[in-house]
């Protein structure tokens, strides 16, 4: 098991220790007592990948009877970023988020939502982040993960385009069209910038506000429990998105601090905070949302298709 600078409990090394796996560390300024360590070359990283693998293929004799592998095998695209997003709906030459921006227009795609952060041990593993994610496609929301959040939705095989069979039927044929899932891995939770990014270049493409708060977008970290996961939270909201976090939230026990982050904040930044442990909740909150901001946006209503004759042409003009 290699780790680098992400949150990882020190504990993990007597864990590790109990069985036979190797625990290796691989950044200077995160080395973990117990464990070994690899610094990671970034001029040589081929060769420093190398000899870690080289250390989990010598450590294989060292496995004993008794461990569980689960059989389930699942496969994920991942690596979706704001580039990749460009290129893939608007092809090498005319990269652009426009075939996006014009969904969400014509309602086949309803909004967007991140959903990001940590597993919780308070709950069933997985079993929120999951929930959500299928709640969301089902309505049509096209989804942006991150962290380990993507982790526990890539393993039910929603992160390939055949995941698509899951969404509702306006989401589903916009990712049939264009071959992507309908829920994109975006990395690891240190790249939520990236879901940021493509917020602001949905807003620069037009036709949806003139600001991140004024998108059909949200944002939910429903099993956060890393004090990481709230700095990533304030960001999101101070970006102007809504953002809901689950499980647990430390500020119910002041009724005006918690007014000032779920109510007034939302006048200074475009976006606040909320508090759902409900994943089936969490998913009508954001939907909500999202609904609202169609609203106001005035694209809550399907526009009839209108096809011009040449009567109807020489009017307009
Ligand atoms: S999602 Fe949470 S647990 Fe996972 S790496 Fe990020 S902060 Fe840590």
């Amino acid at each position: 098991m290699v780790v680098d600078v992400q949150c990882i409990m020190q504990g993990l090394a007597a864990v590790a220790n109990c069985y036979h796996t190797k625990l290796i560390t691989t950044d200077d300024r995160a080395k973990i007592e117990g464990a070994t360590h690899m610094g990671f070359d970034e001029a040589n990283a081929i060769e420093s990948a190398k000899a870690i693998v080289r250390a989990a293929i010598d450590n294989f004799p060292n496995r004993k009877p008794g461990f569980f592998i689960p059989k389930h095998k699942s496969e994920l695209i991942a690596g979706f970023s704001h580039e990749t997003i460009n290129y893939l709906l608007g092809g090498l030459f005319r990269a652009s988020y426009r075939p996006l921006n014009d969904n969400i227009i014509n309602g086949r795609i309803r909004g967007v939502a991140g959903v990001v952060g940590c597993n919780n041990a308070r709950v069933t593993h997985d079993n929120i982040h999951v929930t959500l994610v299928k709640e969301l496609i089902r309505n049509d929301v096209l989804v942006l993960l991150t962290g380990c959040a993507a982790m526990a939705v890539a393993k039910t095989g929603l992160m390939v385009p055949e995941g698509a069979q899951y969404a509702g039927e306006g989401l589903r044929s916009v990712c049939e069209a264009v071959g992507i899932p309908p829920v994109l891995h975006m990395g690891a939770c240190v790249d939520n910038c990236r879901i940021l990014i493509a917020a602001t270049a949905m807003v620069k493409d037009g036709g949806l506000g003139d600001d991140i708060s004024d998108l059909p977008a949200c944002g939910a970290a429903p099993e956060w429990m890393s004090e990481k996961a709230v700095s990533i939270g304030q960001y999101f909201v101070s970006s102007g998105i809504y953002t809901l976090f689950g499980v647990t939230w430390p500020t119910v026990g002041s009724k005006e601090v918690t007014d000032f982050l779920f109510k007034d904040i939302e006048k200074m930044y475009g976006g606040m905070w909320d508090f759902e442990p409900d994943p089936i909740k969490m998913a009508q909150k954001m939907i909500a949302h999202i609904d609202k901001k169609r609203r106001a946006l005035r694209i809550d209503k399907a526009r009839e298709r209108v096809l011009y004759d040449m009567a109807m042409r020489r009017e307009l003009t």
